[in-house]
């Protein structure tokens, strides 16, 4: 069923949050975008304009590691100070009551972690943009840290006393998904009697294929897109409307 209008929408969606014992939610880019975060893989987007680092050009040569954190930094100084909005606000108001056993993203803002949500209870499809990790020995930099380096370096990526590599928390373009963040994924969705899709296309496989497994596992689907998608047939109930509008009636104070 496409909800027809908003508080249709809101009191389906109460119905629903009301009689599910583990909601999933699991979200894209469309939950950050009213916290001043495009969507970089949409037309027009960064993706489109800024050719992306493949992860093997990233290991091989340091103008590509140098670059990458020059992007990084002028990301920094545009969005560094997103607060989460009333989508990311709601589904931590869901998390708290004990709805939502854990949540599943492909955003890399820590918005949900920002909005109160355990960072263990969320995860990363895609890493995390807000911190740094050695590639070889895996300990975590911040990123002020990495700036400081790189700058007293003249501008050059700063190495890992290890001797490995420094990148964003991200997973690359052309790197593999982590295994460990792909498995719970599929956990948490097995164990679902609600899943929530917010704000993804749901193109980009495995993403894609979350909403199908909840499903066939007999939990409800719910998405919520502006734009329709090809899952929009087997849900429970589609929201074409603005994510921060349907949730927002979610959030407790
Ligand atoms: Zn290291």
């Amino acid at each position: 069923m496409i909800a027809p209008d908003l508080e249709t929408a809101v009191y389906a969606l109460r119905d629903l949050f009301e009689e599910a014992q583990a909601i999933v939610p699991f979200t894209g880019a469309g939950i950050s975008t009213e916290c001043g975060i495009p969507d970089f893989r949409s037309p027009g987007g960064f993706w489109t304009k800024n050719r992306p680092i493949q992860f093997d050009e990233f290991m091989a040569s340091r103008e590509a590691r140098d670059l990458s954190w020059r992007r990084r930094f002028a990301m920094l100084d545009q969005f560094g100070a997103v607060q989460p909005g009333r989508g990311h606000r709601a589904l931590a108001s869901l998390y708290r009551a004990g709805k939502v056993p854990g949540l599943i993203t492909q955003n890399i803002d820590n918005l949900h972690q920002d909005s109160g949500v355990d960072a263990a209870d969320v995860v990363e499809l895609h890493g995390n943009t807000t911190y740094a990790l050695c590639l070889e020995c895996g300990k975590r930099y911040e990123l002020a840290w990495v700036r400081e380096k790189f700058e007293a370096e003249g501008q050059h990526a700063p190495d890992c006393a290890c001797g490995g590599f420094i990148k964003t928390g991200t997973i690359s373009f052309g790197q593999a998904m982590p295994a460990a963040q792909m498995e719970r994924a599929e956990q948490l969705t097995r164990s679902s009697d609600l899943f929530l899709s917010i704000g993804s296309s749901l193109v980009v496989w495995p993403a894609a294929g979350f909403p199908l497994m909840a499903k066939r596992n007999g939990a409800r689907l719910v998405i919520i897109n502006r734009e329709p998608t090809e899952f929009d047939d087997i849900a429970d109930l589609v929201l074409h409307h603005d994510i921060g509008d349907v949730l927002s009636p979610f959030i407790a104070h």
